[in-house]
């Protein structure tokens, strides 16, 4: 996409392209959410989304989000937020006040307290177990291997409800893959939703199965 365009064409053009992939994948037409990634944009940028129509968006960083989305809100109805960056204990209650999904539980610890601040708070945003389905070092998630018994765990013991899953694919690795993999946990978990691709492989997950995408530079433009 040029850079000339205006990020409500990129963000139509976006929707155009979720819209036909989902019906060539065979998928009822409102099977597949975007997520608008507006991290390091700000309302410049991120206004005329919202006058466009999109209301749901992904913020990676719980300071960044709260820093400019409480201004956004009061004027747009009907906002719903995710978290999709990494999430630290000493957010958690920053976190489960400000957003709708928060889509990276990755570890007991986060999880038992996001359940504490929920009984706290009555907020209870939606949850998501982030996968790190390539296993990498430096990357946040459960490992494939650890998940299945975090989910459980969320389910069992910290009576959370986890409605998916989500992962972010390796760089340089095949993109479907990894959403093959995601999809094949979620069936075995007996979850319903999956969060996964984003600008460069969107379309991929959505063959795959994914009921989010989370998509950034497509719409924004690239990030500095
Ligand atoms: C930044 C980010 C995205 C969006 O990436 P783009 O390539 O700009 O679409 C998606 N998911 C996560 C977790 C991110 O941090």
């Amino acid at each position: 996409m040029t850079t000339d365009l205006s990020t409500a064409e990129r963000l139509s053009a976006t929707l155009s392209l979720i819209e036909a992939c989902t019906r060539e994948a065979g998928r009822s037409a409102d099977a597949v959410q975007l997520v608008a990634v507006s991290k390091t944009f700000g309302p410049a940028e991120i206004l005329p989304v919202l006058d466009a129509g999109q209301r749901v968006f992904g913020e990676n960083r719980v300071q960044e989000a709260k820093a400019k989305w409480p201004a956004l809100r009061a004027n747009y109805a009907g906002v719903e937020l995710h978290l999709i960056g990494p999430l630290q204990s000493n957010k958690v209650r920053d976190a489960v006040a400000l957003f709708d999904v928060i889509q990276t539980v990755d570890r007991p610890k986060i999880a038992v307290a996001i359940a504490e601040e929920m009984g706290r708070s009555g907020h209870v945003p939606a949850l998501f177990v982030q996968v790190n389905t390539g296993d990498e070092e430096q990357k946040a998630g459960a490992s494939a291997r650890d998940a299945e018994q975090l989910v459980n765990q969320c389910r069992d013991e910290l009576g959370l409800t986890i409605d998916g899953l989500m992962c972010i694919p390796p760089l340089n690795a095949d993109p479907a893959a990894h959403f093959l993999r995601l999809a094949q946990m979620a069936g075995d978990f007996g979850l319903q939703k999956l969060s996964m691709g984003m600008s460069a492989d969107f379309e991929s997950a959505i063959r795959h199965g994914a009921t989010h995408v989370r998509i950034g530079s497509a719409i924004f433009g690239a990030r500095t």
